[in-house]
């Protein structure tokens, strides 16, 4: 293998960064040169390339984001499309190729394996920790810090009021951001799209909550909520919103929406983002060099490993139900 390129791809993910940066100073460590791919899948079926040396990584291991930009590209979802790719890869001599990106991402990663002689792994990066095979994908330990901290404040102000909070978090069609940080933040109720609920039995959980002298309720929805358990008509989508307007209504209590939205997707990777997304990086390399190709580089049981990326797409996490139980008696 003589050279790597890099890209990222999909919604960005607090880590990225430091996995471009393990990615490419692994591959330099071995001699392998290195090509930075701007814009994802668009980026290769546009040549916009670029060298990339040790220094090109200096001084981004703590910055969220991406520094080499991020797009969705529905060219590269076309045989047309991704035969651009392959020629534009072919004529700079790059051998090898590591997306970093979500489920989508990764699925491109797939057509690159069957469709080219190049080889491509996956690094999974999305908040949303979506994806089969793996216990965590790299930007989830932030996101979870930063919905941590909006619940803390939410909390304070929720205390004082005595009031009812719903705050939605994103997550897709996962309901495992909302999960974790409602485990995590003590809230009453969490609502999350693997888990059937009717809103009655919202409702009875905040009345009887402030019957039993609870101060505050907070409810933590995941934006993948959607009917039957919440009508989101004339909602724009938000089951947050529909779900504060039908607690005051069934209750009349002061209920407010906090729709936490796109902070939760920014900010300083944490330490657990960065020692994983630098551990993937290295495995990225390490895997390549051995000669492997169609794979995702995983969490599992506390290792570094990898899975083939068919399995990783294959189908979605299913929701823990032991946290959401244990959730469910703690905030009784
Ligand atoms: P996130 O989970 O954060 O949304 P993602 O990687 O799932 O990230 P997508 O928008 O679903 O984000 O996918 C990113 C890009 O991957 C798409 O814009 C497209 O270029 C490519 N892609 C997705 N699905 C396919 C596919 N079936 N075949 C080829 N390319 C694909």
């Amino acid at each position: 293998m003589n050279k790597i390129a890099i890209l990222t791809s999909g919604g960005d993910a607090p880590g990225m960064n430091p996995a471009i940066r393990a990615v490419a100073r692994t591959a330099i460590f071995y001699n392998i040169e290195v090509v930075g791919v701007r814009y994802g899948f668009k980026g290769l079926i546009e040549k916009d390339f670029f060298d990339m040396k040790r220094s090109s990584v200096a001084d981004i291991i703590q910055k969220g984001g991406t520094v080499l930009f991020s797009a969705r590209c529905e060219e590269f979802r076309t045989r047309e499309g991704r035969e651009k790719a392959y020629q534009n890869m072919r004529e700079e001599g790059i051998d090898a190729l590591v997306v970093i990106g979500g489920d989508g991402s990764l699925h491109g990663v797939q057509k690159i394996n069957q469709e080219s002689e190049i080889s491509a792994v996956g690094i999974p990066a999305t908040i949303d920790n979506d994806l089969s095979c793996t216990d965590y994908t790299i930007g989830v330990d932030t996101a979870m810090n930063t919905i941590l901290d909006a619940i803390n404040k939410i909390r304070d102000t929720a205390t004082s009021h005595e009031r009812t909070f719903v705050i939605e978090c994103m997550g897709r069609d996962s309901g495992y951001l909302a999960l974790m940080t409602g485990l995590a933040g003590g809230a009453e109720f969490i609502l999350v799209p693997e888990i059937d609920f009717t809103p009655q039995e919202v409702t009875n959980r905040i009345v009887q909550g402030f019957n039993k002298g609870k101060l505050h309720s907070l409810i933590l929805i995941a934006e993948g909520v959607k009917a039957p358990f919440v009508d989101l008509t004339g909602y724009n989508g938000s089951p947050g919103l529909a779900m504060g307007d039908l607690i005051r209504e069934k209750t009349g209590m002061e209920t407010r929406v906090t729709i936490l939205g796109h902070l939760q997707r920014g900010g300083s990777p944490t330490a657990i983002d960065r020692i994983i997304a630098s551990r993937m990086g290295a495995k990225a390399v390490d895997l390549l060099i051995e000669g492997h190709r169609d794979i995702m580089i995983n969490y599992k049981d506390n290792s570094i490993g990898s899975c083939k990326i068919a399995d990783a797409i294959v189908e979605k996490q299913q929701i823990d139900m032991d946290i959401y139980n244990l959730s469910s008696i703690l905030s009784m």
